[in-house]
């Protein structure tokens, strides 16, 4: 009797311990994927930067120089090259702090009407270039206070308001919105009346390294990993993002946050 209940319990245990193993293998052969995978797309975003300098700068150093307008071009041309180097490190940076948990939030009262306002005043250069009014409902004129980490928020905001400028039409525009949400939260929405993204799309949006279009020569700079940054801060303070759009009209991110209760 006794030992037929053991061999039970032994052969249980047993099973037991396989499942368990395969599970660590399933998951080890997951991470493994999602190493390699990544390896190879941070590989391939810097490599097409890389290639764009080097052609510039060869076709300068071939006799280039002589022609004092397409000197002048080559070299802008390969400023901005560096640039997207600039922003993918800067970002990819930023991503393994933020998974290495390396980033603490820091919770504190702030005031959101004055975050986005920091921000307009970072990004105004930038919008002006396209003549893309950056407009923000003056009802605002007194604080809305909330619970958060404001140098985060204010990179959420930073990523969102530059993408709308990014993937917004010439002469378009970009506003911002802070609204009441459910009685202990707010909403802030940041709309463009930009391109727009395609329904298939939407949902791999926040995925790093996506980006709708991919060929190496859409004019727009970026490491594709603006929006999985911003999900990221957001998940961070255990709040929401919410994405709605319609290709060829614009687009709407909004996030919510906690309202300071003072
Ligand atoms: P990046 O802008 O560096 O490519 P993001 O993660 O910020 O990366 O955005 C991913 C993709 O989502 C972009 O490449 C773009 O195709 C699309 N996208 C993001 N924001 C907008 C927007 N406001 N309007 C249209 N498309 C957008």
């Amino acid at each position: 009797q006794s030992v037929t209940t053991d061999m039970e319990t032994l052969t249980r245990e047993v099973k037991k311990f396989a499942t368990d193993k395969k599970l660590e293998i399933e998951t080890l052969k997951v991470r493994e994927e999602y190493r390699r995978e990544f390896l190879g797309n941070v590989s391939h975003e810097l490599k097409t930067p890389l290639f764009t300098v080097q052609g510039y700068l060869s076709t300068l150093i071939d006799g280039g120089m002589k022609d004092k307008t397409i000197r002048k071009k080559y070299l802008e041309r390969a400023e901005k090259g560096v640039e997207r180097l600039i922003y993918i490190v800067q970002d990819l940076d930023m991503m393994a702090k933020l998974e290495n948990g390396e980033l603490n939030t820091e919770f504190a009262k702030f005031d959101m009407v004055e975050t986005v306002q920091n921000v307009f005043d970072m990004l105004e250069m930038e919008a002006s270039k396209k003549d893309i009014m950056l407009l923000f409902d003056r009802k605002y004129n007194k604080p809305v206070y909330v619970f958060g980490d404001q140098e985060k928020i204010e990179q959420v905001l930073m990523n969102l308001i530059m993408n709308s400028i990014k993937y917004g039409k010439e002469k378009g525009s970009t506003e911002v919105a802070i609204e009441d949400f459910v009685s202990n939260k707010v909403i802030v929405r940041v709309t463009d009346n930009g391109e727009g993204i395609e329904k298939q799309n939407i949902p791999r949006l926040f995925e790093r390294f996506f980006r709708v279009d991919k060929s190496g020569s859409r004019k727009e700079g970026g490491s594709g990993l603006g929006l999985s940054i911003v999900k990221h801060i957001i998940e961070a303070h255990n709040e929401k993002i919410y994405v709605e759009s319609e290709f060829g009209k614009g687009s709407e991110f909004s996030f919510t946050l906690g309202k300071f209760k003072g």
